[in-house]
């Protein structure tokens, strides 16, 4: 890595037209992009104050912690290097609620709904949302109300006046967990901001008639580095919104850089061998390969196994834990139950895992072609 940023730090990174920023930082992870390109950034670009507005929805607000656990930078370092004002995040603003110590509070020091008005009132901001939207009981949206307002207005006022929106998580991108096939599912009725799980058109915003680009950077939780890069390129204007979107995008929203459509968990995974070998652990502590104990990782697009997690140290299965698949829109329900093999789904184009595993040797071979098929058909 030390040789990479040597290389690097001879790069102008700010002459870099869109497609090669967005493949550096896919390669690299923000603490090597924000400290190596930091003062260059800043002073060259005289970077403006980007404001943030960060809004809570239906979530357990993991993102936020995955965020906040970030390490270096951590987030308030990565918020001054890009020059960002986070003007609004409700777990970690100052302000309160109406009373305050017993006494009205009705100024925006003071009242974080009135500093909400305030801000989206006076707009040019960046939107991020977390958590999903529900749109129950009957379309009214009553389910999550703050103050005496529901999130699915408070969402479409702030969509309507932000530069760019961003969701963060799964919930936020899809629905996620709180989207899950239930007895009350339907009536609770959560959706993403611009997608309900794979709907592109059940998203909030299509449902309230708000007709804006969204870039998702789902995950349960999403990795810090998927939301300071995307931030970052968004505020360096490395990604013209929406003029770059399509080219940017995959089909569900996602940052191709990040969740790269040809590439799974699967691919890079540290227990790889074990898979091509065909040998699984049957319980959870072994270092085999964790498919036969509920592993969706062949289905899982995304970086996970390059990139790591916790400042690069492990991710998912090399922590001992199956991957949940927990980037895709359909997740969590394509992935239960969450620790039981997948039975029905073969992992390679169609091919049965224990046919597989007899063949142990052959697997890689299927699995390279595989790759040549997709590399021919230009996937
Ligand atoms: S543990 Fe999961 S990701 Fe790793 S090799 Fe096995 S199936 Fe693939
Ligand atoms: S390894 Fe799988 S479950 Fe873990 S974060 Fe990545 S996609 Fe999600």
């Amino acid at each position: 890595m030390k040789n990479l940023v040597r290389k690097l730090d001879s790069v102008d990174f700010l002459k870099m037209d869109r497609r090669t920023f967005m493949k550096a930082v896919g390669a690299l992870g923000a603490t090597v992009f924000l400290n190596t390109y930091k003062t260059e950034i800043v002073s060259a670009l005289e970077l403006e104050e980007t404001k943030l507005i960060w809004l809570h929805g239906s979530e357990c607000t993991g993102c936020s912690i995955s965020l906040l656990n970030a390490g270096n930078p951590d987030i308030a370092q990565a918020l001054t290097k890009l020059n960002v004002n986070l003007a609004y995040h409700e777990t970690l603003l100052a302000q309160q609620g109406i009373f305050v110590d017993g006494k009205l509070a009705n100024t925006s020091e003071l009242n974080s709904e009135i500093l909400l008005e305030e801000l989206i009132e006076e707009g040019n901001y960046i939107l991020v949302v977390e958590g999903s939207i529900p749109n129950g009981p009957n379309g009214s949206g009553k389910y999550l109300m703050l103050g005496n307002r529901t999130f699915k207005e408070i969402l479409g006022a702030a969509a309507k006046n932000a530069n760019a929106i961003v969701a963060v998580g799964a919930c936020a991108a899809y629905g996620g967990i709180t989207s899950a096939d239930s007895d009350v599912a339907k009536d609770t009725d959560y959706r993403g901001v611009a997608f309900s799980k794979k709907d592109s058109k059940g998203g909030m915003l299509q449902e309230l008639g708000i007709d804006k680009p969204v870039i998702n950077i789902p995950g349960c939780p999403a990795h810090p580095d998927w939301v300071l890069l995307t931030l970052g390129a968004v505020i360096l204007g490395k990604i013209n919104i929406p003029e770059d979107l399509p080219d940017v995008l995959d089909q569900y929203g996602r940052p191709k850089v990040f969740y790269p459509p040809d590439h799974t968990v699967h691919e890079n995974c540290p227990r790889r061998g074990f898979y091509d070998r065909g040998e699984f652990d049957d319980q959870v502590g072994g270092e085999k390969c964790l498919w036969k104990l509920g592993c969706k990782a062949p289905y899982a697009h995304a970086d996970c196994a390059i990139r790591k997690w916790n400042g690069s140290v492990s991710m998912c299965t090399q922590a001992g834990g199956p991957c949940i698949a927990c980037v895709e829109p359909d997740f969590p329900d394509m992935a239960r139950p969450l620790y039981v093999e997948a039975e029905d789904k073969g992992v390679l184009l169609g091919a049965n895992i224990d046919t597989i595993s007899k063949v142990a040797v052959g697997a890689a071979a299927v699995t390279a072609g595989v790759h040549a098929v997709r590399r021919m058909k230009g996937e």
